[in-house]
């Protein structure tokens, strides 16, 4: 086992990494921009080291600082977190070479998986139904672009190969909107993500969105930790998730889990990941893989008992999964909703200091946070101060919790989403459940202040 990993992240997910590391025994080394210096858990850190000024492209992705940090503190091993440096491939390619272990999937993994077009391509390989659409990336042809859209039929979308974090995507309903919307697309494309490559699929008119989460070691042993439903978006982006998607057959959700590991085993994958689905009328359409651990990953730590990020380091060591695919088991049910610094109803950022931070407790409630009182949120970041999450044997136990949780909770000095949590979970359809992913905008275009 390692001794010391560097946490290349900050926030919530620095913390949880630090607090998987203390369990183990390891060293966290951590690693904190100039705006995260007097976070706490800098302060707890066994050590920690300043890479660079604010802004992110100056610290958190400043690839040459990270590997130094790790160099001078004599690290073993990095984990990326979410975010930041998690998803690129040259950054594990550099971590590797720099004689570190990276805890995720090899660089060629996420190499394929972070480009769209090479990730469908791969899961239509290994079996895994995908949404249709273009095969690969659109053409330059204007008379072949409506070919295609023709046949896959409107609406359709026209996503970015290298978006992600809900950019980069534009639904098109007639064809006289079409070639203005792939131009348009490619454009915003490759100012964001460096790679103009855009490629259509198939506008689903009520999907949910249900992603499996799987766990793979280095001896090609894959596992799939049953399902979450993100349904409940704003702007292509997860407000709140829970597991499991009820009312979806256990038997549907066996049958895509197991295509998924098969996947995995296919690809050599190895480390935390989740496939990103969407359902409808019984059926499951691959969009894509995140190589990474999700910041919804303790919903599926509750239900099954199993702490992931802590998997994550022990498969990176070289250890094989200490569970096999029988003895996972799916208990009660969680929900998670993501805190964040932003009006409740405009929801603009609303960085600055948190005066005073009550968090909730209680029986079934958890919270990941790296906040407290005096704490500064900083302008120059994701706006997530926190996750709530509660368990209950049933759905309806895990919303009355989360209900009371929210109450509970006190956050002053800056505004949050509480208010609009507080909404949803006493909204008759979020309660009914099994809402789509256009259910929230619609929520939110019709509510009354
Ligand atoms: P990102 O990497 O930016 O998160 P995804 O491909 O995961 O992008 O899509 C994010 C969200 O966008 C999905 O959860 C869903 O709400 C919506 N979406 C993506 N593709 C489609 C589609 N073909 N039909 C309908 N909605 C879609």
């Amino acid at each position: 086992m390692f001794k010391k990993i560097l946490v290349a992240n900050r926030g919530e997910i620095a913390l949880r990494v630090q607090r998987a590391c203390r369990e183990l025994g390891i060293k966290a080394v951590m690693v904190y921009s100039e705006a995260d210096k007097d976070a706490k858990y800098i302060k707890l850190a066994d050590e920690a080291v300043c890479i660079g000024p604010a802004a992110s492209s100056q610290s958190y992705l400043n690839m040459p600082a990270i590997i130094s940090a790790a160099e001078v503190t004599d690290a073993e091993a990095i984990h990326p977190g979410y975010g930041f440096l998690s998803e690129n491939a040259d950054f594990a390619e550099r971590v590797e070479k720099s004689g570190f272990q990276f805890i995720g999937p090899s660089p060629e993994s996420i190499r394929i998986m972070g480009d769209k077009v090479s990730a469908k391509q791969a899961m239509i390989k290994a079996g895994v139904p995908c949404v249709p659409g273009s095969e690969g990336e659109l053409p330059d042809e204007p008379a072949a672009v409506k070919r295609i859209a023709k046949s896959i039929g409107y609406p359709v979308i026209i996503k970015a190969a290298g978006g992600g974090g809900g950019r980069g995507m534009r639904v098109v309903h007639t064809e006289a909107a079409l070639l203005h919307a792939v131009q348009t697309t490619k454009g915003e494309a490759a100012a964001a993500f460096n790679n103009p490559a855009v490629y259509m699929e198939k506008f689903l008119q009520n999907p949910r969105h249900i992603e499996i989460q799987i766990l793979a070691d280095k001896h090609r042993n894959a596992v799939y930790l049953g399902e979450r439903d993100c349904s409940m978006q704003r702007r292509h982006q997860k407000v709140i998730e829970e597991g499991p998607a009820p009312g979806i057959p256990r038997r549907l959700i066996e049958r895509i889990g197991e295509r998924c590991v098969a996947a995995c085993k296919k690809i050599g994958y190895r480390g935390a990941g989740t496939f990103e689905f969407l359902y409808e009328n019984g059926e499951f359409y691959f969009i894509e893989m995140n190589t990474r651990v999700q910041v919804e990953h303790p919903i599926t730590e509750w239900i099954t008992g199993i702490d992931i990020v802590r998997t994550q380091i022990m498969v990176a060591a070289g250890e094989k999964l200490p569970f096999t695919q029988r003895q996972i088991q799916i208990r009660g049910h969680a929900i998670e909703c993501r805190i964040n610094a932003e009006d409740p109803f405009k929801f603009t950022p609303s960085p600055g200091r948190i005066t005073y931070w009550h968090p909730p407790g209680g029986p079934g409630v958890r919270v990941d946070s790296h906040v407290y009182d005096n704490y500064f949120v900083p302008s120059n970041y994701d706006s997530m101060i926190g996750k709530i999450i509660t368990y209950g044997d049933t759905r309806q136990q895990a919303i009355a919790r989360m209900q009371t949780a929210l109450a509970e909770t006190v956050v002053e000095g800056i505004q949050c989403n509480i208010p609009l949590h507080r909404e949803l979970m006493v909204d008759a359809k979020f309660i009914e459940g099994g809402t789509s992913i256009h259910y929230l905008e619609k929520w939110l275009s019709e509510r009354r202040r």
